[in-house]
């Protein structure tokens, strides 16, 4: 069967939902994407994520194809021609077919694509137990080379952390910035509770501000933490109380180790795990309706 994939415009089946060889997003990762969820046939935080597509764009001055209601339009429609009451949806805008050169002004039309299938990151035991994860040496892109703030489909940085995981054996690396500070893990953002507070590292630590990282930060404050955002240093997840991710396939799981040092006691938190209900309750209430 397979699903049905959004192509430049149309829905097509996806053995038949081919891009050029010569697309700049495949020969030179120039481009930009989202990854976006559907729950209870609703699409969750949908014009967040697309002012977030919308600014990588612009920041690589690259054309979005349609405008900002025809987009959202063409991704509701997309879940729905394929059934979908939870779902995940990735939205990717390429710089188009150009020649061999890396000049983008020779690709004339970006391509743009909308894939609406499922996705499950973690197996349920790690959200149950919580994750160890270690801190690796691949440094956060700079905020001044390729800013972390641009999702682009240049995730080298993130995939050349993650491997180094994969080699490690844990579930998730954590990505220090050039100044040593704390930025984000390799798809995901991170916090700590400590006492009455939420921190989390700020954009600037160079981390992508997480559509997710918002709503937690929201759901937070909304149950009396006081949420801070500062530069934080190992140490800082080491002495933690709690500490956890967050993203958009993630959702929201528990950290219980960092470099084998044990965070709090070692098991996901109170507050964790009340923030993963508040979240939980919201994703399956609010959103845009797919089927209405
Ligand atoms: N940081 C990075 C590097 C990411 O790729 C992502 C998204 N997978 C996140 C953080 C989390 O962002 P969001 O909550 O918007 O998914």
């Amino acid at each position: 069967m397979g699903l049905l994939i959004y192509l430049n415009g149309k829905l097509v089946p996806e053995k038949e939902a081919k891009v050029s060889i010569f697309d700049h997003g495949l020969l030179y990762g120039d481009g930009v994407f989202e990854g976006i969820r559907g729950y209870n046939g609703r699409i969750w935080k949908l014009d967040e994520h697309l002012s977030r597509l919308y600014n990588s764009a612009k920041a690589i001055m690259l054309e979005v194809p349609l405008n900002f209601y025809d987009l959202k339009n063409a991704i509701v429609q997309t879940v729905r021609a394929n059934k979908l009451k939870d779902s995940y949806i990735r939205v990717v805008v390429t710089r188009g077919a150009g020649d061999l050169g890396l000049d983008p002004s020779k690709c004339r039309v970006p391509t743009l694509f909308i894939i609406a299938g499922t996705i499950q990151l973690y197996p349920e035991v790690l959200y149950e137990k919580g994750l160890d994860v270690v801190t690796v040496g691949t440094k956060r892109n700079l905020t001044e080379s390729v800013s972390p703030s641009i999702k682009s489909l240049n995730y080298l940085n993130n995939i050349l952390a993650k491997i180094e995981a994969n080699n490690a054996g844990a579930a998730e690396g954590l990505m220090l910035n050039h100044l040593g500070y704390v930025s984000e893990c390799t798809g995901e953002n991170i916090f700590t509770v400590r006492n009455n507070s939420l921190y989390t590292p700020p954009v600037y630590a160079g981390v992508l501000e997480g559509v997710t990282r918002n709503i937690v930060k929201e759901i937070a404050a909304g149950i009396g933490l006081k949420v801070v955002e500062k530069n934080m240093t190992r140490h800082d997840i080491f002495t933690a109380d709690e500490c956890f991710l967050t993203g958009t396939a993630a959702e929201i799981v528990p950290v219980v180790s960092l470099d084998k040092r044990i965070i709090g006691t070692g098991k996901p938190g109170e507050t964790t795990k009340r923030i993963r209900k508040e979240f939980s309750f919201l994703t399956r209430e609010e959103g845009v309706p797919v089927y209405e």
